[in-house]
Order: C-alpha cells, then structure tokens, then sequence
C-alpha cells in the first residue's frame, strides 16, 4: 500500500521532527548562496534565530521575481560542478527562471514521482504512457523517471500527433495514462473519430491529469468518458516539477509530502497566515532540495487545507483542488471571478462538450464577458439551442453574480495548441 512506508505513516509529530531537523539542514545548506546570506542579513535574522517550526514566519518569502533577478545560476547552493540538470520555464511574461538539479535532486524527485504512481495503485506490470512535452517541461522527464523507478514498461509518447498517441495506447495495452486534462478531452474526441471506444477497446484503467486547473465535474467527465480512475496531480517547475501533492485512491484532496515540504497557505494580501480550511496563496519551503532550495517561495497557487484525517492511514496534509492561481483572478465590475467558477457551471451540462472560452472586454467602458462554448454534437434546433443558452446564462449568473453573453459553437471551433490550455482572453488593457 505504501511505497515508502517510513515516511508514509508518519505521525503528524514525527513528521514535524523531520521537518525541522531538514529545515535545519537547509538554512545551513543556504547560507552558501549570496542571495540567502543577503536575504538574511537584511531581514537582520541569523539561521540560529529559527528554531522552531513556528519560526519559519520570521524568513522573507522568495517570489518568481526573485528566480528572474538572479537569472540563470544566481540562488545556487552547491558548486556548479554539482548540478547535472536545469530546467526552465519562460512564464506568460516571458523572462525566463531556472532550476537547477543535483543528482541527489533527481533521485528525490524521482522517488516522489514514483510514491505518489505507487499510491494510486500503479505497480511494475503496468505501462505507463506520458503525454506530456518532454525538454524543459517537467511532467515529461518528472514522470518518466518516476515511473521508470516503479518498474514500469514506459512509453514516452511526449505531446501531440493524436492518433499515434491512441495508436499507442491500443498496441502496447497501455493501462496508465498522464495526460493534462484539457488534452484527456481531445484524446477522447479522437478515439471517437477513430471508432475506438476507450472501456472496450484499450487496457486503460488509470488516468493522471494535473499541470491545469479543472474542476472536479471535468475529473468526472473524463472518468466517464474513457472509463478511468483520475487522479489529480499537482506540481510545479519551481519545486522540481510533478510529485509535490497527488490524490490517494480516495479522491479526496491531494496529501502534500510534508517530509518533502514545509506548508503554509497565506492570505495573498496580508502575507499573513490563514486557519486550516481557509483559502489562500499556498507559500513551500523545500526540505531536501540541494542545489536550489527555495525558502518560503510563494506558488501564486490558491487553495486550502482540507480540514480532518484520510482514511489511507497517511498524514501528510491535504491541499483541496486549485482553484486557480492568483494572476488567474478576472475582476469585472469589482467582482472577483476565476475561470475555475465557470468550467464547474458548463460541465454539468451534458450537451456541451469541453472546450470553452472566455473574453473580456470593456467597449464603451463597459466590462463584458463572452462564455464560448463547444456543443458536443451538432444540432440546428434553434428553440433548443436558445433555451440552453438561457439556462446556462441563467446558472452562470447565480454563480459569478454577472451575466456573461453565452455563444455556443460547434466541436472543434475552439481550438487548443498542445501545452496548457488556454481559458481566458483578457482584451480590456489593449482597449484603455
Ligand atoms: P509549471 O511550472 O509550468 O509546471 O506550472 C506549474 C503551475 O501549474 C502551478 O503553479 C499551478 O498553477 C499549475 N498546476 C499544476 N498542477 C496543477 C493541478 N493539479 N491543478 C491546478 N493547477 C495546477
Ligand atoms: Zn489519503
């Protein structure tokens, strides 16, 4: 059941022992980097002056900023002659960060990787097919290396040409599949196409989708549509890449490996903590990174705490389902709104298929929202058509508190390219 059962069904006491113990390890380890010894010196705090857990409030956060400043090798705490591998990520902005891996970091990640597979019932018999991107991406080398350790047969597909990658999955019995979820969505579509029907035609039993926000009633259409178990996997470059927080076979929350990490969730505003079960900026310390450990780094990832035990006998805390992150929030008309609020509407309705988009604009200075939205099967029956437009309007009013104007498009219209996929055109800033 465990992978790791040491440090799987740890007791939240031990699992705070470690912790401070690895922190301890790791301010040391920091103060070989300038960047850390000047953070420090300018908060006028010495390592000694952290001792307890609680005392992790008093280090100054690291940002994304922070990781561009310093650009390409600035934070690292080891020799260069240490680090075997960096990855990097050029963001929405476009300046790049980078992260940079000891072989000690590889072996960690691939341990975690590899847990977090275990957890969820895949074993050494099953083939493993990725989907992602693999280079600089890290769901492709991050969940090969995981899944190579479980002893898995892997196939690393990497992203796009969907036929062949359906191709794949029937001619190896592939049984595990990673996949982002916006990607699980067309790969259906294709089989479809194709005439394969996932339930009776391939050995699919397991899904892993992350990397994107989704809501729990996309995770059931995918589950539905290709007959699998889903779990949600979080992670991000910063903290190495996939194996940070993952579902158990519960489904319920992600456990977040607090002998990897310490924890904290933060008002986004105040920076100050918020109690358990509240949501805010999900903020990580890293406990057993070598060449680039990152203290107090702020995610920008919303989320919270899920308050009470799981029933898998493990104790890492949970992190509820990612609401969005920070720079995801759309303000219009001083109402807060993520993109997450609207997937969770449009997917209950099963006439429409996946894929959506929204825009904003502000002609004539006034802000206004287009929900396109895909049918899944073409119809030209207009009365029905005006009726749906109206309950979905209807319902995404209750739910964000204004009314965005509903289009409906056949399949296909809205097309994604092959990473993340994009849900929001903000087209207010170019019109100021
Ligand atoms: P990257 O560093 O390019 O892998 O992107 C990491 C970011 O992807 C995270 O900070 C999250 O915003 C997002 N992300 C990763 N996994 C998930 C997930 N399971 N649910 C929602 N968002 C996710
Ligand atoms: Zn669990």
């Amino acid at each position: 059941m465990y992978l790791h059962p040491r440090f799987e069904t740890l007791q939240r006491s031990e699992i705070e022992n470690l912790q401070m113990e690895r922190l301890h390890d790791t301010l040391k380890a920091c103060m070989n980097s300038e960047f850390y010894r000047k953070r420090f010196h300018d908060a006028g705090i010495t390592v000694d002056d952290i001792r307890t857990l609680d005392d992790v409030t008093k280090i100054p956060f690291t940002t994304k900023q922070d990781l561009r400043d310093n650009y390409p090798f600035g934070i690292c705490t080891v020799p260069m002659e240490k680090v075997v591998r960096l990855h990097s990520s050029s963001g929405t902005t476009g300046t790049p960060t980078v992260i940079l891996h000891t072989k000690k970091d590889l072996e960690q990640w691939a341990e975690a990787v590899a847990r977090c597979l275990y957890m969820v019932g895949l074993r050494s018999g099953d083939v493993f097919q990725n989907s992602s991107g693999y280079g600089m991406f890290t769901g492709g080398l991050g969940f090969q290396y995981g899944a190579e350790r479980l002893g898995m047969l892997t196939v690393p597909a990497a992203a796009g040409n969907t036929k062949r990658q359906i191709k794949f999955i029937t001619d190896f019995g592939t049984t595990a599949l990673h996949a982002i979820p916006s990607y699980a969505g067309r790969l259906y579509e294709v089989m479809e196409e194709m005439g394969i029907d996932p339930r009776k035609d391939t050995k699919l039993t397991t899904l892993i989708i992350g990397a994107e926000p989704h809501s729990e009633e996309q995770r059931r259409r995918i589950e539905k549509m290709l007959g699998v178990k889903a779990y949600n996997s979080f992670g991000m470059s910063e903290m190495c890449g996939p194996g940070v927080a993952f579902e158990c076979q519960e489904q319920n929350g992600m456990h977040i490996w607090e002998d990897y990490y310490i924890v904290e969730i933060v008002d986004p505003v105040t920076l100050e903590p918020v109690p358990d079960g509240e949501i805010g900026e999900l903020v990580l310390t890293t406990l057993n990174r070598e060449a680039m450990p990152l203290l107090r780094y702020r995610t920008r990832d919303l989320t919270r705490i899920l308050p009470g035990e799981c029933p898998c006998g493990r104790h890492h805390r949970r992190l509820d389902r990612m609401k969005g992150r920070s720079d995801d929030m759309m303000i219009l008309k001083g109402v807060n709104i993520f993109p997450i609020q609207i997937e969770t509407v449009l997917m209950q309705f099963p006439e429409l298929g996946n894929e959506y988009l929204i825009t904003l604009t502000n002609l004539d200075a006034n802000d206004t929202m287009t929900v396109e939205v895909e049918l899944k099967e073409f119809t030209d029956d207009y009365a029905r058509l005006q009726s749906l437009t109206k309950e979905i309007t209807r319902q995404l009013r209750d739910e964000i508190l204004i009314t965005p104007q509903v289009r409906l498009v056949p399949k296909g219209s809205i097309a994604q390219g092959e990473g993340k996929a994009v849900r929001v055109r903000d087209l207010r800033k170019t019109l100021i």
